[in-house]
C-alpha cells in the first residue's frame, strides 16, 4: 500500500499542534467573525491528522495513484462504452468564451448558443429523429425525461388510460427504475434463449394500457435486435410510443438510425459515445431526442434559431413537460462532445461504429476456446461469456468451480479493470466484455493473452484465483460487508 510512510499511515503520523499551512491575520479585526451559533458548532474535535504539508500533499499524491482509470489502464467494462477522453476536448472546454455564467444574457452568449445548438442537429441527424435538448444531466436523466415526454403527450391528447411500460428482462436497471419514477407501472418482456425480445410473450401484454415500450439496441448482451420495426409497428398500432435507451448507440454510428427504425423518444449519454468522461460522478449528460411531432414535449427552455431576429435564443414552450435541469444542462460536457464530433468529422462517424464492433468480435473469437460462450454468432460493441470452460473449472454444477468473481479479481493482478460481471441478470457467471472502438490491436492482444493465462492458472491452481487479488493495495473484499458496514473513515468517531 503505498500512502504508508515509514511503516505508518498518515494517520498515524499526527502530532498534536502540528501544521501545514497557516491562515492569514485578520486585518480587519473589527469584523472578526461572529459567533457561530452553538446548534452548529462541532461537540468533539475532528481528529484529522495534524500533519506538515509535503505528508499531506504525499497522502493524496499516492491515493491517486491507486486509482484506475482511462488514463490509466485498458478497462474492458461491459455496459460502460466510451474510454477515451481526448485532451484537446480539455482544452476546448477550457476557452475563456466558453466558461460563461449560466445567466448570461443571450445576446451576449451567441457563440455558446450556436454551439448548442450544432450539436443537437448534430445529435439529431445521427439518430434519425427530429429535435433534440441536451438539458438532462446523465444517462438515467435523459429516460427519464423521455418517459415524461411520453406521459406528456398522452395526457396531451385526453389518453389517461396508458400506465404501463413495457421494459425487456436484459434491460438495464435504470429503465424500470425511470419508469417507476416518471409513474409507470413497468412490464417485463422475456427474452429468447438467442436473446431478443420474446415476440410470442410481448403480443399478449400489448393494449389499450400501454403508454410504450422501451428498449436497447444492441441490447445489453450486445446482441442486435432485429425484430424492433416489426416491434414497433405492433407498438404503435395499441397505441404506445417506443423509447429507444441509446446508451448502446457506438456500433450503430453512422450505420443504422434508431429513428429509421420506428423510435419516437431516445437518450444518447454523451459520455459513453461522444468521449465526454465517464465515472467518478463527474459530471454526465443524457441528451433526448423525439420524433417530428413531439417538439413540443420537449423540457424547457430549449435553444432555438429565430430567423426573424437572426440569432440563437432560449425559448420556453407552455405546451412542454416543464423543466427537468437548472438552465441548459452540463454546458462544459456539451463543448467537450462538439469537439468530438469535430475531430470525427461526418466521413469517420461510421468508423466508430464499425471498429467497436470489430474489436468486441476480435476479443470474443480469440478467447471462446478458454470462456464459455452462451451466444454464439456476430456481436455488436460488447458481449458476455458465462465464465470460464468446464476444463478450466468453470462448471457451475460443482461447487468448488472458479468463478467469474475470481477471474475478475486475478484480473486486477495483472493491472487491468476488471470486465462487469454478474450483470446482465440471464446467465449465471456473466462477464460482459467492451473494448470500445479506441483502443489498439496491441492493447486488445495484451488483454487476451492475459485472459489465456488467467484461465490456465484456474486449471492449474484454482486457489490463486480464489485468494486473488495478491498485488493490489487492498486484497479481497467481503462485498457484503462492504456496502452494509462501509467505512468512510479511518477512526470511527
Ligand atoms: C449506462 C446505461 C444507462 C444509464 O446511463 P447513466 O448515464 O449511467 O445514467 C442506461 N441504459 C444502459 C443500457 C446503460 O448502459
Amino acid at each position: 500500500m503505498n500512502n504508508v510512510y515509514y511503516g505508518k499511515l498518515v494517520f498515524e503520523l499526527s502530532k498534536p499542534g502540528r501544521k501545514g499551512y497557516s491562515l492569514p491575520t485578520n486585518a480587519f479585526p473589527e469584523y472578526a467573525l461572529a459567533e457561530l451559533p452553538t446548534a452548529l458548532r462541532r461537540e468533539r474535535p475532528t481528529l484529522l491528522p495534524e500533519v506538515d504539508e509535503l505528508t499531506a500533499v504525499r497522502h493524496y499524491t499516492n491515493m491517486s495513484n491507486n486509482n484506475f482509470g482511462v488514463d490509466t489502464g485498458f478497462y474492458p467494462l461491459g455496459s460502460c462504452t466510451m474510454k477515451y477522453n481526448p485532451k484537446v476536448n480539455e482544452e476546448m472546454a477550457a476557452l475563456p468564451g466558453f466558461n460563461i455564467h449560466p445567466a448570461t444574457p443571450d445576446c451576449t452568449a451567441q457563440g455558446a448558443l450556436r454551439l448548442y445548438d450544432e450539436v443537437q442537429k448534430t445529435l439529431a441527424e445521427i439518430s434519425g429523429l427530429q429535435r433534440f435538448t441536451l438539458n438532462p444531466y446523465a444517462g438515467a436523466h435523459g429516460e427519464l425525461t423521455g418517459l415524461m415526454v411520453i406521459a406528456t403527450y398522452h395526457r396531451q391528447r385526453g389518453d389517461v388510460a396508458r400506465t404501463k411500460i413495457i421494459v425487456p428482462d436484459s434491460a438495464h436497471g435504470t429503465n424500470p427504475a425511470s419508469a417507476a419514477v416518471a409513474g409507470f407501472q413497468i412490464v417485463q418482456v422475456k427474452s429468447t434463449p438467442g436473446g431478443t425480445v420474446d415476440m410470442e410473450d410481448l403480443k399478449p401484454l400489448l393494449g389499450p394500457d400501454v403508454a410504450g415500450m422501451m428498449m436497447t439496441n444492441p441490447n445489453t448482451l450486445g446482441i442486435f435486435e432485429t425484430q424492433i420495426p416489426d416491434i414497433a409497428r405492433l407498438v404503435h398500432e395499441c397505441g404506445g410510443l417506443m423509447y429507444y435507451d441509446g446508451a448502446n448507440l457506438n456500433p450503430m454510428l453512422g450505420v443504422c438510425r434508431p429513428g429509421d427504425m420506428g423510435f419516437d423518444v431516445m437518450h444518447i449519454n454523451l459520455h459513453k459515445t461522444f468521449s465526454t468522461p465517464h465515472g467518478g460522478g463527474g459530471p454526465g449528460s443524457g441528451p433526448v431526442g423525439v420524433r417530428a411531432g413531439l417538439e413540443h414535449c420537449l423540457p424547457n427552455p430549449q435553444v432555438v434559431y429565430n430567423e426573424e431576429k437572426g440569432r440563437f435564443e432560449q425559448h420556453c414552450e407552455a405546451e412542454s413537460l416543464g423543466s427537468v435541469s437548472g438552465f441548459l444542462g452540463n454546458f462544459g460536457i456539451i463543448v467537450r462532445a462538439y469537439a468530438y464530433l469535430l475531430s470525427l468529422g461526418r466521413e469517420n462517424v461510421p468508423m466508430a461504429g464499425r471498429l467497436s464492433v470489430l474489436n468486441a468480435n476480435y476479443i470474443k473469437e480469440c478467447l471462446r476456446s478458454h470462456y464459455k460462450l452462451p451466444i454464439d454468432g456476430l456481436c455488436k460493441h460488447e458481449f458476455v461469456f458465462d465464465g470460464l470452460r468446464e476444463e478450466y473449472g468453470g462448471d457451475h454444477h460443482d461447487p468448488a468451480h472458479v468463478t467469474t468473481l475470481d477471474v475478475a479479481k486475478r484480473l486486477l493482478d495483472y493491472g487491468y479493470h476488471a470486465p462487469t460481471i454478474y450483470f446482465p441478470l440471464l446467465f449465471h457467471e456473466a462477464l460482459m466484455i467492451e473494448p470500445t472502438e479506441t483502443e489498439s490491436k496491441q492493447t486488445l492482444d495484451a488483454f487476451i493473452e492475459v485472459m489465456k493465462r488467467i484461465a490456465e492458472e484456474a486449471k492449474a491452481d484454482p486457489q490463486l484465483l480464489k485468494t486473488a487479488p495478491h498485488n493490489t493495495p487492498i486484497r479481497r473484499l467481503d462485498d457484503v460487508k462492504a456496502v452494509k458496514e462501509p467505512k468512510f473513515t479511518y477512526k470511527a468517531l
